[in-house]
């Protein structure tokens, strides 16, 4: 079938509340945008708004390349820094899907998204030298991990890390351990098309609906309990010159954008930040490497949209 998952969780929701019949059943929604997207949260508690809110606050305050007192904004300025445990945890789970998907997935692309200007939205064909010097800096080998004092090294200067492959999708799992702890059983986050499914609704699963990829219309939904989905995409962000479409997921072996004949990936996971992590790698791999890395995890479903099966595949 021609879908794309692009997920859209809010009104939608809602509605079928409305059409259930469940008149005592309230559900709450607010939203905020926060790590550069709009994340809404809907849930029967009134107070879980505020605990998601605040979790999510604390840890782009620590892991957003664009906030200048970030840790990780001091660590790409300086090359080396004691950081967090929240910190340590994420680079040090970075480096591992790093080897887990045979480079696909690289958090030290930074300098890569740089060059073809996706850190400041003013888009750029590099040129062919420019992206050979740039390799040089990409690979997680090069980053240091002391675990006894949580002190993260760079092997060479001008290298950096963005998380943007998978902040979210850990921020997503703090949120939800925080709710847990303060005993919220449902609760839907919904992080710019990231989502994380805190027990049901009323009794049933969450509905997530799906929408076609280049065009506007529904195609169907998900049904989701204690679950997270990410979807990584070509149309999320991207500029078009010519022909072609360059997308902001780049391959760390080539440093141009992936050309994985992809359009777009859904990851299904208990762990939003193994869903979010994989979409990004299963993206740069392809169909083929991509479903035989997801099978080394255990609870991991995919959806993958090819070009061919998109009406505008360019
Ligand atoms: P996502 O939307 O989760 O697939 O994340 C895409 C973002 O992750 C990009 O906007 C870049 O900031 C960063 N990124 C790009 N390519 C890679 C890669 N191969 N591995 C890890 N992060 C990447
Ligand atoms: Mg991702």
């Amino acid at each position: 079938m021609k879908l794309r998952i692009f997920l859209l969780v809010t009104s939608y929701c809602l509605l079928v509340t409305g059409l259930c019949g469940c008149q005592n059943q309230q559900l709450y929604t607010d939203n905020r945008i926060m790590m550069g997207t709009f994340v809404e949260v809907i849930s029967p508690y009134k107070q879980a708004a505020g605990i998601v809110f605040s979790e999510i606050k604390r840890i782009e305050d620590l892991l957003s390349k664009y906030k200048p007192d970030s840790e990780v904004a001091k660590l790409n300025q300086s090359g080396k820094l004691k950081v967090s445990p929240d910190t340590f945890f994420i680079i040090k789970k970075s480096k591992e899907l790093w080897q887990t998907s045979d480079g696909a997935f690289d958090i030290t692309v930074a300098p890569l998204v740089d060059l073809w200007g996706f850190t400041d939205k003013k888009y750029h064909l590099p040129r062919e030298g420019e992206i050979k010097n740039t390799l040089k800096l990409i690979g997680c080998d090069k980053i240091i991990l002391h675990d006894d004092d949580n002190m993260i090294k760079f092997k060479l200067s001008g290298m950096k890390i963005d998380l943007g492959a998978i902040a979210k999708g850990y921020a997503l799992d703090c949120a939800v351990n925080k709710l847990r702890k303060a005993g919220i059983k449902s609760c839907l986050i919904n992080a710019g098309g990231q989502v994380y499914c805190l027990g049901g609704k009323f009794g049933k699963p969450w509905k997530i609906a799906i929408k076609e990829p280049r065009g506007r219309d529904f195609t169907g939904y998900l049904e989701l309990k204690d679950k997270s989905v990410a979807t990584s995409g070509d149309y999320e962000q991207c500029f078009i010159k010519g022909k072609a479409r360059y997308s902001h997921i780049l391959n760390p072996k080539t440093g141009y954008p992936a050309d994985s004949r992809i359009v777009s990936v859904t990851v299904i996971a208990s762990s939003g930040l193994t869903a979010d992590a994989l979409s990004t790698a299963i993206f740069v791999l392809g169909k083929e490497k991509g479903k035989a890395l997801a099978k080394r995890f255990p609870d991991v479903e995919i959806k993958i949209i090819e070009k061919e099966n998109v009406q505008n595949n360019r």
